[in-house]
C-alpha cells in the first residue's frame, strides 16, 4: 500500500496528514474522492437532504471585505421580503416535501429583528404542522436571542467561522468591534450550549490562505465537535475591497478542486456529520454540487427565494440559478441528485447523526 493510501485508511489524522490530503493530485486525488464517497455511504447513507434556502434580506450591518452585500457596497439594490413572502416560500418547501428550510439574511442585531424572526419561526412551524425543520443563518446575536429562537422552534444554526486563522480573519474583515473573531467563536459555543445542531464552515481559496490554514480549519471542526459544515470556494466580487487581491488567488478550477478535497477530507475525518454541497461550487462548475455529493456531501440547499429578489443576494459573482423560480429549481435538482448516485430524502429532516449520537450521551 502506498503511503497515501495508508493515510486514507487511518482512524485519526494529524495536521500533516490533512495537509497531504489537500495537496494531492492526479490518481491520489481520485482515491481521496472515492474514499470520501465510500465513507459517506457507509456512515450516513446515500440520501441527500434538502434545505430550502430563503435569502429573505440582503440588508447587512457588517462590512466583510469579501462579501458583495457588505454595508458599504452602495451599488446593491437592498431588499427585505415581506413576512407573507417568506411564509409563502416556506409553504412551497412544505408542499414539495423539502423537509427543512434555512432562513438566511444579512446581519441585523436590533430587537425588532429578533422579534420578527421569533414570530416567523413560530409561524413556519404552525403552517407546516411541525413538519418543516428550521435552520437559521442570521449571524452573530446575543445568547438570549439564540435561546428565544430555539424555544420558538429553530433547531439548527449556521454560522461560518470563515477561517480559523485569526490573522487571516482580520485581513478579510474590517478592524472594528463588529468583526471580532473571538465573539464569532463565542457565538458558536453559545449555539452548541443551547442545544442547536450547530453548523459552521470556511471559505476556501481566500487570498493569503495556506493549505496549513485549511488543515487547521478541519481540525477545528473536529475539536469543536461540529454537527454540520457548509464550506465552499471563495469567489471574488468586483465591488469589494478584497477584489484588489484577485491576482494572488488560485485559478478558479483549482479553488473548486480544493473545495472538493476539503469535503472529502472532512468526510473521512468526521464520518457522521452533515456536510452541505455549497452553492458556490456551482458558480464555478455547472455540476459543482453533484460533484460535492459524490465526494462526501449529503445536504443541498435549493434556493427557494422568490425569483424577483435572487439577483440582489449576490454575495459573489456568477451566482447560479438567479433567473429561476423555485418550481423550476426542484425538477432540476431531482435529475441532478440522481446523476450523483444519490436519492433525495423527501419529507425527512435528515438531522445530523453526529448530533443525535452526542445528545443521547447527555
Ligand atoms: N449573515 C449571515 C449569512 C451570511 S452569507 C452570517 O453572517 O452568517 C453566508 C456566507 O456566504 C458567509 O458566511 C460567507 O462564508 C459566504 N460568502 C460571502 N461572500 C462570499 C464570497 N465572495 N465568496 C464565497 N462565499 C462568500
Amino acid at each position: 500500500m502506498s503511503p497515501f493510501s495508508k493515510i486514507l485508511e487511518q482512524s485519526s489524522f494529524s495536521h500533516s496528514d490533512l495537509e497531504r490530503l489537500l495537496q494531492c493530485n492526479g490518481d491520489e486525488k481520485q482515491q481521496l474522492f472515492k474514499k470520501g464517497g465510500e465513507v459517506k455511504n457507509l456512515f450516513v447513507g446515500n440520501k441527500v437532504y434538502f434545505r430550502g434556502l430563503i435569502e429573505f434580506s440582503n440588508v447587512c450591518d457588517k462590512d466583510c471585505l469579501y462579501c458583495g452585500i457588505r454595508n458599504s457596497n452602495h451599488s446593491v439594490h437592498r431588499y427585505n421580503l415581506t413576512d407573507s413572502e417568506i411564509l409563502d416560500a416556506a409553504r412551497f418547501a412544505d408542499d414539495n416535501r423539502f423537509g427543512s428550510v434555512v432562513i438566511q439574511s444579512g446581519e441585523n442585531s436590533s430587537p425588532a429583528f429578533a422579534e420578527r424572526i421569533t414570530t416567523l419561526v413560530s409561524q413556519i412551524k404552525q403552517l407546516s404542522n411541525g413538519r418543516l425543520g428550521i435552520t437559521l443563518s442570521v449571524g452573530e446575536q446575543p445568547e438570549s436571542v439564540y435561546q428565544r429562537w430555539f424555544e420558538a422552534g429553530a433547531h439548527r444554526y449556521l454560522l461560518r467561522i470563515e477561517t480559523t486563522n485569526q490573522t487571516l480573519y482580520h485581513q478579510i474583515h474590517p478592524a472594528d468591534q463588529f468583526h471580532d473573531f473571538n465573539r464569532r467563536m463565542d457565538c458558536l459555543h453559545s449555539l452548541k450550549a443551547i442545544g442547536y445542531q450547530t453548523g459552521t464552515g470556511v471559505m476556501i481559496g481566500l487570498p493569503f490562505q495556506t493549505m496549513g490554514d485549511l488543515a487547521d480549519d478541519l481540525l477545528f471542526f473536529q475539536q469543536f465537535g461540529i454537527d454540520m459544515v457548509g464550506m465552499g470556494p471563495y469567489i471574488e466580487h468586483s465591488d469589494t475591497p478584497l477584489y484588489a487581491f484577485r491576482e494572488e488567488l488560485l485559478p478558479l478550477q483549482e479553488r473548486f478542486d480544493l473545495s472538493l478535497k476539503m469535503i472529502a477530507a472532512l468526510r473521512i475525518l468526521m464520518k457522521d456529520i452533515n456536510i452541505a454541497a455549497a452553492t458556490a461550487l456551482q458558480a464555478i462548475d455547472p455540476l459543482g454540487r453533484e460533484k460535492g455529493i459524490k465526494v462526501g456531501a449529503n445536504i443541498i440547499m435549493p434556493n427557494i427565494t422568490p425569483g424577483l429578489y435572487r439577483n440582489d443576494y449576490s454575495l459573489y459573482e456568477n451566482k447560479p440559478c438567479i433567473d429561476e423560480e423555485p418550481a423550476q429549481c426542484k425538477g432540476c435538482l431531482d435529475a441532478r441528485v440522481a446523476l450523483a448516485d444519490g436519492e433525495i430524502g423527501y419529507g425527512e429532516w435528515g438531522d445530523s447523526i453526529h448530533f443525535m449520537k452526542n445528545s443521547k450521551k447527555v
